[in-house]
This record gives structure tokens, sequence and C-alpha cells, in this order.
């Protein structure tokens, strides 16, 4: 069983944010911002690649509530859900990171600026 099936089954204890039937939203153990929360479906998806749109069609409003409770639905915030190696996935459990609570940086992102590879 993976990580995060661990941690919706209660075997590996979270700080949970927000929870239904079908998602859980813990605060990641290691955050990047104020706010640094993951959502994921109860069910093991293995990323966002693999995601049905019944499950997408869940996740985005229970996102939206995730940003209401913590407070950074008017001051915005950032999701992010890492895909495979490339996208750098370490956890096989499809989860969205909601960041926010300060102004994020962008500058992150240039590690694999384009101009850099030819
Ligand atoms: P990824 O790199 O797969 O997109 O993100 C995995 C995230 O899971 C990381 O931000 C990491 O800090 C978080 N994480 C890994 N193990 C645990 C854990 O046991 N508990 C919690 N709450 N977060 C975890
Ligand atoms: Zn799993």
């Amino acid at each position: 069983m993976c990580l995060f099936c661990k941690i919706v089954n209660k075997e590996i204890p979270s700080n949970v944010v927000l929870e239904n039937d079908h998602f859980l939203a813990f605060h990641d153990i290691n955050p990047k911002a104020p706010v640094h929360i993951l959502a994921i479906p109860k069910v093991h998806v293995e990323s966002f690649h693999e995601v049905s749109p019944e499950i997408m069609a869940g996740m985005t409003p229970f996102i939206q509530e995730i940003a209401r409770e913590t407070g950074i639905d008017k001051s915005g915030y950032r999701v992010i859900t890492n895909i495979g190696e490339d996208g750098g996935q370490e956890v096989k459990h499809l989860h969205f990171h909601i960041l926010g609570g300060a102004k994020l940086k962008w500058e992150h992102f240039s590690d694999a600026d384009p101009k850099d590879f030819i």
C-alpha cells in the first residue's frame, strides 16, 4: 500500500484540514509556503495522467473549499500537481499541492528554462 493510502487509512498520522467520503486534505510535512496543503482522492490513482473526469469533478470544489477554509481564497494561491519523473513526482498517489499565505515566487521554475537546453 502506498504512503498516501496509509494516510487515508490512518495507519500513518497526518494533520487533516478537510475530509469527505472521497477526498482528504492534510498539511504537507515539509511546507514550502505558510500554507501548504495536499489534497488527494481516497481511492488510489497514480497521478493526474490517470485520473478520471468524475474524480476531478469532485476534486475541483474540494480544493476551492480548502482555500476558503484556510483563508487564502481572497489573497490567492497556487495549485500544483507533479506528474512522473520529469514532473518531480515523489509520491505515486495523485496529490494537489495547495500553496499560499504569502506572495509566491515563480523563479524556481526557471531551472528548466528552454534556453538552457539549446
Ligand atoms: P511530490 O514531490 O510527490 O509532488 O510531493 C510529495 C509531497 O509529500 C512533498 O511535498 C512531501 O513533503 C510530502 N510528504 C511526503 N511524505 C509525507 C508524509 O508522510 N506526510 C505528509 N503530511 N506529507 C508528506
Ligand atoms: Zn495510494
